[in-house]
C-alpha cells in the first residue's frame, strides 16, 4: 500500500458503536447510542433511535421526524452546506437512495473521506439524484455487488407494473404489491395513475407518503381502507403494502387478489419462489453492479472500503482494476432491502 491515502491516518475508523470520526467526535449511522450522530438516510439500520443529537439532511427531515419521533434532537443542513464539527468539515450530498438520503463528506488534515450510505444512480423522481463527490477514500455499500445484478430502467418497470395491474383489474381482481414502506412504495407510486382504479395504501405506507408530501414530493392520491372504496373499486385497486403484511387479515378484504413483490431480490429466482408471490418486479433503491463501479470511479478515490453486501466479491474486483480496497465490517444491511429481511418478512 504505497498510495498517499493509505499512508495517512484514518479520517473515519470502526468503533463498537459505529463509524467514528475522532477529529470531529461524531459517528456516522451508529448502531449503538452515542452523543452525536451524522445520519445518511432514514432506513432503520442507518437511523436508529437513542442518539443524543442527530445531524441530518433538511431534505429528509419529515422522514426523520416520522421515524425517530418528535422528541429526537434533530439538526438539519442543506445538501452542499458545510459545517464544522471539532476539527472536521462535514457536508451532505445527495445519494439518490430515498428522500433525503445523503453521502457524508468528511474533511480533516488527513484527507477527504466520503461515506456514501446506501445509494443508486437509477431514475427516481421522489428524491434528489446521486451526485459524485471527489474524495481520497470512498466507503461504498455492496448490497447488489455482483455482475449478475443489472437493473432495467425505472420507466420499464413502471410499465410492467401498470400492465400487470390492468390485467388484474380486467379480470376483476385486486393487485396487491408488496414494497418497502420507505422509499420503494413512493418510487412505485410516482409512476402510477388512478386511471385503472383506486390506489390503496396500507397504514405503514400512508404514513410515509404523508412525510413525502410534506417534503413537497408530488405523488398520485391514494386511499386508506378506512375511506371504504366500494366493492367494484376494490376489484380494480392497486394495493401498496409492506412485505410484512403478506398473509395478514388486513389483506382478506381484497380477496380475490393477485400479489407481487417489488425488490432487487426479485432478480434471483430462488427469492421469488421463497416469497411465494405470483409475480416479481425487479426494482431496487440500491446500485446494481455497473452503478457501483460508475460511482466508485466518479469519486476519484484511490482507496475504497466496502460494507454490507457482496463485500469480498467487490473488493476482489476493485483490486483487479488497480484500486486499494478492503472490507469494512459494519452492522448495516439488516434493513428493508436486505435479503435477510426479505426471507424473514
Ligand atoms: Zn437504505
Ligand atoms: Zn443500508
Amino acid at each position: 500500500m504505497s498510495d498517499t491515502a493509505a499512508s495517512k491516518a484514518s479520517v473515519l475508523e470502526l468503533k463498537p458503536e459505529g463509524l467514528y470520526c475522532a477529529a470531529g467526535d461524531f459517528y456516522i449511522d451508529p448502531w449503538r447510542p452515542v452523543a452525536r450522530a451524522v445520519i445518511t438516510h432514514a432506513h432503520a439500520d442507518h437511523a436508529r433511535p437513542g442518539m443524543q443529537h442527530y445531524l441530518v439532511s433538511n431534505a429528509g427531515m419529515p422522514l426523520y421526524r416520522a421515524r425517530l419521533g418528535h422528541g429526537a434532537s434533530l439538526q438539519g443542513i442543506n445538501y452542499g452546506e458545510t459545517i464544522t464539527l471539532g476539527n472536521a468539515k462535514v457536508s451532505l450530498h445527495p445519494a439518490g437512495h430515498v428522500l433525503g438520503s445523503a453521502q457524508v463528506r468528511v474533511e480533516t488534515t488527513d484527507g477527504v473521506w466520503v461515506a456514501s450510505g446506501d445509494y443508486k444512480l437509477g431514475f427516481d423522481p421522489t428524491c434528489s439524484p446521486f451526485e459524485p463527490v471527489r474524495c481520497d477514500t470512498f466507503i461504498t455499500e455492496s448490497t447488489f455487488g455482483l455482475p449478475v445484478f443489472r437493473w432495467q430502467s425505472t420507466t420499464e418497470i413502471w410499465a410492467e407494473i401498470i400492465n400487470w395491474w390492468q390485467g388484474n383489474a380486467d379480470a376483476g381482481r385486486a393487485s396487491v404489491l408488496y414494497c418497502y414502506s420507505l422509499g420503494k412504495a413512493q418510487r412505485v407510486l410516482a409512476g402510477m395513475t388512478t386511471d385503472i382504479g383506486p390506489i390503496i395504501s396500507h397504514g405503514a405506507v400512508a404514513k410515509l407518503n404523508e412525510a413525502y408530501a410534506e417534503a413537497g414530493v408530488a405523488l398520485p392520491v391514494t386511499q386508506m381502507v378506512s375511506d371504504a372504496p366500494d366493492k367494484a373499486g376494490l376489484r380494480r385497486a392497486l394495493v401498496l403494502a409492506p412485505p410484512g403484511a403478506a398473509g395478514s387479515s388486513w389483506l382478506k378484504r381484497f380477496e380475490p387478489y393477485t400479489d407481487a413483490f417489488a425488490s432487487g431480490w426479485m432478480a434471483v429466482r430462488g427469492m421469488r419462489r421463497r416469497r411465494g408471490c405470483d409475480t416479481g418486479f425487479v426494482l431496487s433503491d440500491h446500485a446494481d453492479w455497473s452503478e457501483l463501479l460508475t460511482a466508485i470511479k466518479a469519486s476519484g478515490a484511490e482507496r475504497v472500503l466496502v460494507t454490507h453486501g457482496y463485500v469480498d466479491e467487490l473488493v476482489h474486483h476493485l483490486r483487479d482494476i488497480g484500486l486499494v480496497a478492503d472490507g469494512l465490517a459494519t452492522e448495516f444491511g439488516a434493513e428493508e432491502d436486505s435479503a435477510v429481511s426479505l426471507v424473514a418478512a
